[in-house]
């Protein structure tokens, strides 16, 4: 399997990606935001875009189906709950299903609700498992639920789904928050010397060349994976006294999430 990161350098400063097969060079586009620069990339790559893959329906995660359709004639791929949103669709995804790139590659869809209610994240297996998540796992956070999502789904997404997935899978989100994440975790756990370290590289990466993370790395820095931490809790109950003492994993995640909407 063939992946290739293409940097939006946007304000909402999005990932999109190319999924490609090594022997037959067909490729899948997830969430193409500027569908020309998508196009660009492939062409260079020599990859032949057979399908769209569209994690959710916000628009900086769609907008680019139009240009890569036109020219490709490509498949549009997405939640069934979202496609009315989004238009165009082809085919509507639900858990299980199987997106066969090419000859080599197939990946799993996980229906990963929270971000919006209607939200796929990939999972190809393998010795090198690679989770595209769009707007539900960040480095080192999570999604906002601002715009018709829910954070009490959104912790089950993580608790039932992504933090069960192996260590070595390779996360790639539908953004780069990476850096202000990492000051997040750190502000809740002042002690966690992973996360200053990889802020300290953060601060200053060129989003072209950020480093892909691996679940094993975001259960040691990403606050929303490390609820039973003792020192995040404790910084927790100053912002908010009544979770008590022993709030259970779904009040802290739920906490952290309120209080990272206002951080
Ligand atoms: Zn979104
Ligand atoms: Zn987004």
């Amino acid at each position: 399997m063939l992946i290739e990161r293409i940097w939006a350098a946007n304000d909402l400063r999005n990932f999109q990606y190319l999924i490609a097969c090594a022997e037959t060079g067909e490729a899948l586009v997830v969430d193409p935001l500027e569908g020309q620069q998508c196009l660009d990339a492939a062409r260079a790559r020599g990859f032949t875009t057979r399908q769209i893959l569209n994690t959710h329906e916000h628009l900086d995660h769609t907008a680019g189906n139009g240009t890569v359709v036109a020219e490709t004639h490509a498949k549009v791929l997405a939640h069934a709950g979202a496609a009315s949103r989004i238009g165009g669709v082809d085919r509507g995804l639900g858990r299980g299903d199987i997106i066969k790139v090419g000859r080599t590659v197939e990946l799993e869809v996980l229906d990963t609700p929270g971000h919006t209610r209607s939200h796929v994240c990939l999972l190809a297996h393998g010795d090198s498992p690679a989770l595209f998540c769009g707007d539900t796992l960040f480095n080192a956070g999570a999604g906002n639920c601002h715009h018709g999502g829910d954070p009490g789904l959104l912790y089950e997404t993580f608790v039932n789904q992504l933090a069960k997935l192996p260590d070595a899978t390779r996360v790639y989100p539908g953004h780069d928050y990476m850096a202000r994440n990492l000051a997040f975790t750190i502000d809740r756990e002042p002690g966690n010397a992973d996360a200053a370290r990889a802020l300290e590289q953060a601060r200053t990466h060129d989003p072209v060349h950020a480093r892909v993370t691996t679940l094993g790395e975001e259960k040691r820095v990403n606050a929303f994976l490390r609820l039973s931490n003792p020192e995040l809790i404790a910084k927790l109950r100053e912002e908010f006294p009544d979770i008590g003492e022993q709030p259970d994993a779904r009040t802290v995640f739920v906490k952290l999430r309120e209080l990272r909407n206002r951080w």
